[in-house]
């Protein structure tokens, strides 16, 4: 799950990791209160949007930037104006954008350097790894790729936690001496602890930087956290934006299903990932492709498939669907009787391709044989695979 910086900020507030004063708005009626909390002079407004490359990007209307820096509160409030309600375009949004909900306010801050740093879980080790570097402000993917040496990583055994010597080495790799050796050391303790006490996934701040009087702020938050562990984090949970999430991947939550939007034609209904994933290499390998990744678990129950069958249809992407079950716990005539009333309920104009295999298969197909439902059976996945990819091209 991720939440918007000015959410990240407020955690970073609780958890002592320095970042400038700014205050929200969701509303143009806000922006005078949330103006009204800061300091005089030079102010940033931030679109709040769950993407980062946001100051490079251009709204749809034309307007340029979705981060501005204004000299006057009275610009600042024009350039929220701008930018809320309005749909942002950056390299990480796609081509769609996203709509501008809330914008975010913060004292702007006199830039000395600008560095990078960000804590995440590495799979290779299973660890967090704190990565660093002096490139700071700019895309990381293009400074791992062009000077992979500006990159410092060091990986914290979670048993201990961080320890001092690896704060030492990181402050040591980014340079700092004096008053910004202490701060940045506090900051990055402090970061750390938040990583770990809140079951994040991901807290990266770019830039972090340095300002003329020795401070040391996180002046961008981008924070993700691990879907697995927000049942302990009610307070996190509370901060979910629906907005910024796709409805079909919403309401597949909801069913307990797991579904994920892909850009394809052919939606999947698959029980088990590693059959989900095969199907999509399947259907990609008979030169088609998925609209989805869908598990719809090992023991579905019939509710679930039409919720199933519902989230697919929803998808105006969608020129046909192929249903790929290997009954092992799962029951097959649980699918096929759910399929029978998804279709009953939502109607069926497209395409359908099923194979089933397994538990109880002989009734399943029973079950659709007697519904009457045009739908093309296949006898192996490679079949059925062939089959879908051609009725749909
Ligand atoms: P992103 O584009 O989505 O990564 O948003 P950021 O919060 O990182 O802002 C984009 C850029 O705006 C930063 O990399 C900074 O260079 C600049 N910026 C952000 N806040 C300030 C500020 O307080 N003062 C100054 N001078 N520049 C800022
Ligand atoms: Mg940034």
């Amino acid at each position: 799950m991720n939440i918007h910086e000015y959410q990240a900020k407020a955690l970073f507030e609780k958890f002592g990791v320095p970042a400038p004063k700014g205050a929200a708005a969701k509303s143009a009626a806000e922006f005078d209160a949330a103006l009204a909390s800061l300091p005089e002079g030079a102010t940033m407004v931030k679109s709040q949007i769950h993407a980062g490359g946001r100051g490079k990007g251009t709204f749809t209307n034309g307007f340029k930037g979705g981060v501005k820096f204004c000299p006057t509160k009275a610009e600042a409030r024009e350039k929220a104006a701008a930018m809320l309600g309005n749909t942002l375009v950056t390299v990480q949004t796609g081509p769609a954008g996203r709509k501008v909900q809330t914008v975010y306010f913060t004292a702007a801050s006199d830039i000395k350097k600008e560095y990078y740093l960000a804590i995440l879980l590495d799979r290779v080790t299973s660890r967090p790894v704190i990565v660093a570097s002096t490139e700071g402000g700019v895309e990381i993917e293009k400074v791992a790729h062009d000077t992979p040496e500006k990159i410092h990583k060091v990986i914290v055994d979670p048993a201990f936690g961080l320890a001092d010597f690896q704060v030492r080495e990181l402050i040591f790799a980014l340079g700092f001496a004096g008053a910004e050796a202490k701060n940045a050391a506090r900051l990055i303790r402090n970061l750390y602890a938040m990583f770990w006490e809140t079951d994040a996934a991901m807290v990266e701040v770019n830039p972090l930087i340095t300002t003329p009087t020795g401070e040391v702020l996180a002046l961008d938050a981008k924070v993700s956290f691990d879907d697995n562990a927000l049942f302990r984090h009610p307070e996190i949970v509370a901060l979910r934006d629906l907005n910024e999430e796709d409805p079909k991947e919403i309401e597949a939550a909801k069913a307990n299903l797991s579904y994920i939007a892909l850009d394809g034609n052919i939606a999947c209904l698959v029980n088990g990932a590693g059959l989900a994933m095969s199907t999509m290499d399947i259907i990609k390998y008979f030169g088609g492709s998925p609209a989805n990744f869908l598990d719809v678990g090992g023991g579905a129950s019939k509710e679930q498939v039409v919720a199933a069958f519902k989230i697919i249809l929803g998808d105006p992407n969608v020129k046909g669907i192929f249903v790929n079950i290997f009954g092992g716990i799962m029951d097959c005539n649980v699918i096929a009787l759910g399929i029978v009333e998804a279709v009953k309920e939502v109607g069926l104009k497209l395409p359908l391709v099923v194979r089933l295999e397994g538990n109880n298969v002989i009734a399943g197909k029973a079950t659709l044989a007697q519904s009457g439902l045009a739908l093309v059976s296949g006898d192996t996945m490679a079949d059925a695979a062939q089959k879908i990819v051609q009725l749909v091209a």
